[in-house]
């Protein structure tokens, strides 16, 4: 799997300090448990963040501290590699108990289907089967849309997605992505208002990054 289209530092730091919604967390999470690079990014985070509540810790009362520690417990955490015995990466198969076979797809027309995933309401999180060669209808985004490739591939206006690929798309971005001849094109997505994961990003580490 050669990943070309990879997560932006924001999405990782905020997942590093537990911060991201559940939909997003998901699709960070799968897509860390398939890329090396994401991985060592994030672990790098990981190791900052923890510098900086060390820090921040001293002068903190137990009540702060612990409704911390409590924002920092991510609910979607196996992001590390993991064997898949399925078409779905460990993230992904452990958030919906199985494989595809335990996917309920419900029909958008033109053979594209969606399954919505049960996540908390900061944003939601579904997964989109898109038939080699067909369309899906030309969107813009209210807030940002992640879109990890499962199988198959597609393409829009700006790039090639295939698997491992993830897409952000933002208010600005509209696109009309089509699925490519081959295999049918199987997409985890997430998408949420507009920018609402930023939120204690800066607080914890604005500092040290100047973001
Ligand atoms: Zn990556
Ligand atoms: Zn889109």
């Amino acid at each position: 799997m050669t990943i070309k289209h990879h997560l932006s530092d924001p999405l990782l730091m905020g997942y590093a300090a537990g911060t991201l919604p559940e939909a997003f967390s998901l699709v960070v999470a799968t897509h860390v448990s398939l890329c090396d690079e994401c991985r060592a990014r994030l672990e790098a985070f990981e190791a900052v963040g923890g510098a900086v509540l060390e820090s921040e810790t001293a002068s903190m009362s137990e009540a702060s501290l612990d409704a911390c520690l409590a924002r920092l417990a991510t609910p979607v955490k196996a992001a590390r590699r993991a064997a898949r015995t399925g078409l779905f990466p460990a993230p992904l198969a452990d958030y919906i108990g199985g494989d595809l076979e335990k996917v309920r797809w419900k029909p958008l027309g033109m053979g594209v289907r969606q399954a919505i995933l049960p996540t908390s309401r900061a944003a939601s999180a579904r997964l989109l089967y898109i038939p080699a060669g067909q369309g899906v209808p030309d969107h813009g985004h209210r807030g940002m849309e992640l879109t990890l490739v499962l199988q198959g591939a597609f393409r829009d206006d700006k790039a090639h997605f295939g698997p491992g690929d993830v897409e952000i798309a933002t208010e600005e971005d509209e696109h009309t992505p089509v699925a490519e001849a081959g295999a049918d094109c199987i997409c985890l997505a997430a998408t949420d208002a507009p920018l609402r994961f930023m939120g204690l990003v800066p607080r914890l580490l604005q500092p040290i990054f100047r973001i």
